[in-house]
C-alpha cells in the first residue's frame, strides 16, 4: 500500500514524540483535529500506529526479520524440493557429463544399488578431466566425493535449515533423502533435490508474495 506524505510525515512526528495525542499532531502539522481522522484510522486499522485511550498514539515495531523468520520455519523442504539427478556410480565420467549438460544441473548424485553412495560437482570433473583423458574407462564412483561425507536434507526439514547446510559446507546442492532400513543396515533413498537456486526462488517468491498466504 503506498502512503500519501501526509500519513508519512504523521508516522514520523509519532515516532518522535510517542505518545502524541491526535490534537498534538494536528498542531505540529497545522491542521484541525477533523482532518486528520481518516489518516490516524487508516494508520492504527494497517497497524502501523497503536491508539490508547487517553494516552495517545504509538508507532507499532515492526519487526522484519523475525516476521520473515516465522514465514520461513514453516516452509519445509518437501515442499520447495526439485528433481534429483541420479546415476549408478557405475556409469563412466563421459555419460555424467553429458548429463549435467542435458539435464542442465551443477550436481548428480550417485547411488550405489540404488542408495545414496555420493556426489559428484563440475569442479570434480574438471579435477577427473584435467588428470586423465580416460573419460569413458572412469566411472563417476571413482571421482566422486563419497558417504559418510555427504550432505544431505530431510523432508520434513525446514529449508532455513537445509540453507544453512548450503552455506555452512560451501556447495550448491543437497540430496533429499528417507532412511529405509535394508537387511538391519539403514540407506538413504533419494527422494528430491535443494539447492542454491531453490532458495533463491523462495527468496524471489517472498517478494512476488507466492509465499505465506498472500497469494
Ligand atoms: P562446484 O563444483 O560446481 O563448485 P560444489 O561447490 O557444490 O559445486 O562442490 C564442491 C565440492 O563439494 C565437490 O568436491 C563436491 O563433490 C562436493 N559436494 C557437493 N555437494 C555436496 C554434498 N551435498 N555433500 C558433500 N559434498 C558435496
Amino acid at each position: 500500500m503506498q502512503l500519501t506524505d501526509r500519513q508519512l510525515e504523521i508516522i514520523e512526528i509519532v515516532k518522535k514524540d510517542q505518545p502524541i495525542t491526535s490534537e498534538n499532531i494536528a498542531v505540529k502539522l497545522n491542521l484541525s483535529r477533523s482532518a486528520l481522522r481518516n489518516d490516524l484510522s487508516l494508520l492504527n486499522m494497517i497497524g502501523i500506529l497503536e491508539a490508547k485511550t487517553n494516552v495517545g498514539y504509538f508507532y507499532v515495531e515492526k519487526n522484519l526479520s523475525s516476521d520473515l523468520k516465522d514465514l520461513l520455519s514453516n516452509v519445509t523442504v518437501d515442499s520447495v524440493m526439485s528433481i534429483p539427478v541420479v546415476m549408478d556410480e557405475k556409469i563412466p565420467v563421459y555419460d555424467g557429463v553429458v548429463s549435467m549438460f542435458i539435464e542442465d544441473v551443477g550436481t548428480l548424485f550417485v547411488v550405489s544399488d540404488g542408495y545414496l553412495a555420493g556426489v559428484v560437482s563440475r569442479k570434480d570433473f574438471m579435477k577427473n578431466i584435467m588428470g586423465t583423458s580416460d573419460l569413458t574407462g572412469t566411472p563417476l564412483g571413482m571421482i566422486m566425493t563419497r558417504m559418510p561425507n555427504i550432505i544431505y536434507a530431510y523432508p520434513l526439514e525446514s529449508v532455513c535449515s537445509a540453507a544453512s547446510k548450503l552455506i555452512n559446507h560451501e556447495i550448491d546442492s543437497m540430496p533429499v533423502i528417507e532412511k529405509v532400513l535394508i537387511n538391519g543396515e539403514e540407506k538413504l533413498k533419494i527422494i528430491g533435490r535443494i539447492s542454491k537456486t531453490t532458495i533463491t526462488r523462495i527468496f524471489v517468491d517472498l517478494v512476488d508474495g507466492h509465499l505465506g498466504g498472500n497469494e
